[in-house]
């Protein structure tokens, strides 16, 4: 167990108040920034004269007051120097890789990741010479050999989409600091939870659309990681976020500021179902995969990495074998029993269920579903919070013998 306790960090650091003495903080819209003095300008234009140095924000493509609160709010969660905020997880992702690679780089990564990273691994990133390996998270020996002198990043994710394989990132942090390879960990499905950058990651990215704003009603990414890289990242002339331009609205800043206080009580209370939920399942007989159940293959690996008390999160997968049988039981807990949504993305208050190989993997060839073991009918769960809890465990226990996963119990 780890005991970084990532809500007393973010409860520590400084609050921000909004102006008229709100308890708020205010929203900053404004696009560009009046300059006092014009004889600073070419300071402010280049960096060295921020708000923080005696200057001022300048243009909101570079900083914005609200977005620099929230980017400072996750820094304090996750234990970095700095973070950047993004207009989604892709650009997060898609940024943090060009930055830290260029033609005739290679990567490796873990074969068991959502499938848009995949598909950019695997489809676009080779288009501008960057190629990768991929291998199984589980498996830190396997990204070794997979190195190579044109290696620079080993990308995975802690708790992969949609197996929820784990992967061991301290040990993937000690071969990268030995390899001189950078440590990139998509902590999407784990935030407060588990704390990648505490653990050794170079870099976390996430994508804040998930359990971090917890709504389902925006889409927002972020990359945590050292003053240097994010500096690196906004530099004038070649930095990824600063030239691609993924910025974050500064509204939907101030939505997720407002979201992060709870995160970590949400973050308990999808655990806690979840849990419940993935035992009564294992009682019934179903083919059910969660961290939390000692039936789990690296339950101890889960249990080394997780900060203390926040339970092992609201995922989990049921294997119904084959598609037609998945659909069934996305039909049944939908439109029988109201146990969820049928819906792509996770990390909402409601419960979201799909099935995984026709649609967030599909970008994923069949073949190499097959390789990282998953199956046509996995079906993955993000388990909510709303409604009694006995309540949802009887209409899941109707659906699963409904469809046949429950054979003589
Ligand atoms: N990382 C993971 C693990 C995801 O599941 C997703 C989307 O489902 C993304 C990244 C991409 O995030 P976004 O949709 O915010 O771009």
């Amino acid at each position: 167990m780890n005991h970084f306790n990532p809500e007393q960090a973010l409860s520590e650091t400084r609050r921000e108040f909004g102006e008229h003495g709100g308890v708020t903080p205010s929203i900053s819209r404004s696009a560009t920034f009046t300059v006092i003095d014009p004889e600073i300008m070419p300071e402010i234009f280049g960096g060295t004269r921020g708000p923080e140095q005696g200057g001022c924000f300048l243009y909101s493509r570079h900083f914005n007051p609200t977005v620099d609160i929230l980017a400072r709010y996750l820094s304090a969660m996750e234990g970095t120097e700095f973070s950047v905020c993004t207009a989604s997880g892709m650009s997060a992702i898609s940024c943090t890789l060009l930055q830290l690679c260029q033609n005739g780089d290679h990567i490796v990564s873990s074969d068991t990741i959502y499938g848009g990273s995949y598909a950019l691994l695997n489809q676009l990133l080779p288009q501008f010479g960057i190629t990768s390996t991929f291998v199984n998270p589980t498996d830190t020996a396997a990204f070794e050999r997979a190195i190579t002198p044109k290696t620079r990043v080993l990308y995975t994710e802690t708790l992969g989409n949609p197996t929820l394989k784990l992967a061991d990132i301290r040990a993937l942090s000690k071969l990268a600091k030995a390899k001189g390879v950078a440590l990139v960990v998509d902590n999407t499905f784990t935030p407060m939870m588990i704390s990648p950058a505490r653990l050794g990651a170079d870099v976390v990215v996430y994508s804040m659309t998930k359990y971090i704003n917890g709504a389902s009603d925006l889409v927002a990414g972020a990359i945590c990681t050292t003053k240097a890289m994010i500096h690196q990242l906004m530099d004038l002339h070649t930095g990824r976020v600063m030239l691609l331009g993924p910025t974050m609205d500064p509204r939907m800043a101030y939505d997720i500021i407002q979201r992060l206080p709870h995160l970590s009580l949400r973050m308990r209370e999808h655990s806690r179902r979840a849990l419940a939920v993935c035992r009564r399942l294992a009682e019934l007989g179903v083919p059910v995969v969660y961290p939390g159940l000692e039936s789990f293959a690296q339950h101890g690996l889960a249990n080394d990495l997780i900060n203390k008390d926040y339970g092992y999160g609201g995922m989990f997968t049921i294997d119904c074998g084959s598609r037609g049988r998945a659909d069934h039981l996305l039909d049944e807990l939908q439109n029988k029993e109201d146990f969820g949504y049928i819906a792509v993305s996770l990390g909402y208050f409601d419960t979201l269920m799909s099935c995984s190989g026709a649609s967030t993997s599909s970008e994923i060839s069949r073949k190499d579903q097959r390789k990282m073991g998953l199956s046509p009918g996995l079906v993955r769960f993000s388990i909510g919070y709303t409604g009694s809890l006995e309540k949802r465990i009887e209409q899941m226990a109707r659906a699963v013998r409904a469809v046949g996963l429950v054979e003589n119990r």
